[in-house]
């Protein structure tokens, strides 16, 4: 099994060593697919690990899908690296991700924007973490009131 192939599409070959922002290439496919020219199968294609990953994990923001409209879009991360699965890990908990990001080996998060409902599917961005991208142990965070 090969998680990531449509998942990942777009992904840069060589590194810019920074993080990189998806919105441009999400919004042309969306573009493409309100003109017609690309049809739900096209889009709608995340793998049945990924949608269950989004099901699962998947950190929802105020974003409706654009394809079905019927749906929150969730977001589900991927952490590549040394030591971690071929397939990327999936974290369950921000506290995982967060753990992810310390390692002493570099590795690099992939974000998908994933719709449980119709399965459409894109990269938003990539950043690297761990070695010497490690993220401060503690993130700013607002306490108290909400
Ligand atoms: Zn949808």
């Amino acid at each position: 099994m090969s998680f990531g192939h449509s998942a990942l599409r777009g992904v840069p070959v060589t590194g810019t060593g920074g993080r990189v922002e998806y919105r441009l290439a999400r919004n042309a496919v969306v573009s493409e697919f309100h003109k017609g020219r690309l049809s739900r199968l096209d889009v709608c294609d995340a793998h049945p690990e990924l949608l269950r990953a989004a099901r699962n994990v998947g950190v929802p923001f105020a974003e409706d899908c654009p394809i079905c409209e019927a749906a929150r879009l969730v977001h589900v991360t991927y952490v590549f690296g040394p030591r971690l699965p071929p397939n990327g890990r999936c974290p369950g908990t921000p506290t995982e991700l967060a753990r992810l990001c310390r390692r002493a080996d570099e590795v690099v998060c992939y974000v998908i924007e994933v719709c449980p409902d119709c399965a459409w599917n894109h990269l938003a961005r990539m950043y690297p973490a761990g070695g010497r991208h490690r993220v401060p142990a503690s993130p700013a965070r607002r306490r108290g009131g909400g």
